[in-house]
């Protein structure tokens, strides 16, 4: 099975941005306040909407997605906290209603309501709800809500542990993921997002988080920004700072994905990163759409680079596809597996077509 940690709904039906864009006018002075969702999309649309994803699974041999809504227009840095309930339970939602009508290739994962300034504790009312109503298995966390000019603390204070006690006693990982930026001088995709992937390592690295959440994970996104790539400068300054090895650092708590858009970035991860610390994800449809000259293929077609690695063994690209993400991300593994039924009951249904997802 190959699982794609992740997927955004970067084709939502443009309702859903509409009413945001709504939403943000009526928080203007003077203007009338449009908090609610009253938006009317069918499952029609839904299914439509989600084809260029089903097509894509289909062509590169991946079978199931984790998707979030899409992280460019969280726009924590946007909205209040009430309009950012209302905005996240929209988008919610409508990942909910992808997952529910395509159940073996979808997996929800939450957006937070997130705000400048706002208290962690008032975000996991909806956390809860996703996760145990509508059996979402993580979040994405957004390490900077005000949008490129880090004015939040550190991940490693104290201010954001009621949001990890609650990741913890559920049971679920945090996808650290910034949202667009508002800052010129940090391109979203090109900078921002990498920005904020490194930042967040070397926070980590700094901080004793994970002795008092032991069990809190993390997936820091892009291949890690350029945490691989300096691998040697990491490892040097946590020796210098008695700081744990990285690889005592990261064991059971931070884990890399793959969205790397060419072979020998791909290849440096898978190298320099220990293995069980890699989640396959290809961030498809999203940050780059278009074909490599190079190669004639997608750059987001991130499956490619690890099936041609000739050093990778069959056994560690079981990991990378599926094992480590059933070890992250564990509340999935009731999703994906079909209880096999006891012998009489598989020669009564002989015949029938039941297939784990
Ligand atoms: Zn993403």
């Amino acid at each position: 099975m190959v699982i794609d940690c992740h997927g955004h709904y970067t084709t939502v039906p443009r309702e859903a941005q509409a009413f945001r864009d709504g939403q943000i006018e009526g928080l203007l002075p003077g203007a009338a306040a449009q908090l609610k969702a009253t938006i009317d999309i069918s499952d029609d649309r839904i299914r439509e909407s989600v084809q260029p994803q089903l097509a894509f699974q289909a062509e590169r041999g991946t079978d199931l997605t984790i998707f979030s809504p899409r992280a460019a227009t969280m726009g924590h840095h946007t909205g209040d906290a009430a309009a950012n309930v209302h905005w996240a339970q929209l988008c919610n939602d409508l990942v909910h209603r992808v997952c529910a009508l395509f159940p073996k290739q979808f997996v929800g994962v939450c957006q937070l309501p997130q705000t400048v300034g706002g208290s962690p504790a008032d975000w996991v009312g909806e956390l809860e709800r996703c996760v145990n109503e509508l059996a979402f298995i993580g979040c994405n966390l957004n390490p900077d809500p005000s949008g490129g000019h880090w004015t939040a603390p550190p991940l490693t204070d104290r201010a954001w542990y009621p949001l990890y006690e609650k990741l913890v006693e559920l049971d679920v990982p945090a996808m650290v993921h910034v949202s667009a930026s508002c800052n010129r001088n940090f391109h979203a995709t090109g900078a921002h997002y990498l920005n904020a992937d490194t930042t967040a390592f070397m926070q980590f690295l700094t901080g004793d988080l994970f002795r008092d959440f032991p069990t809190l994970r993390f997936v820091i996104p892009h291949g890690g920004g350029a945490v691989p790539y300096h691998w040697g400068r990491y490892r040097g300054l946590a020796q210098d700072m008695k700081r744990p090895p990285l690889v005592d650092l990261i064991r059971d708590n931070i884990f890399f994905d793959t969205c790397v858009y060419h072979y020998p970035g791909i290849e440096l991860l898978l190298k320099v990163v220990p293995v069980d610390n890699i989640l396959f994800g290809s961030e498809m449809v999203g940050a780059v759409r278009g074909i490599d000259p190079e190669t004639g293929h997608y750059f987001d077609d991130t499956k490619r680079y690890i099936d041609g690695i000739p050093w990778l063994s069959a056994a560690d690209k079981r990991k990378i596809f599926e094992f480590n993400v059933r070890k992250v991300y564990p509340r999935i593994v009731a999703l994906i597996d079909v209880a096999v039924p006891p012998p009489q009951m598989q020669s009564a249904n002989a015949g029938n077509d039941v297939v784990p997802l």
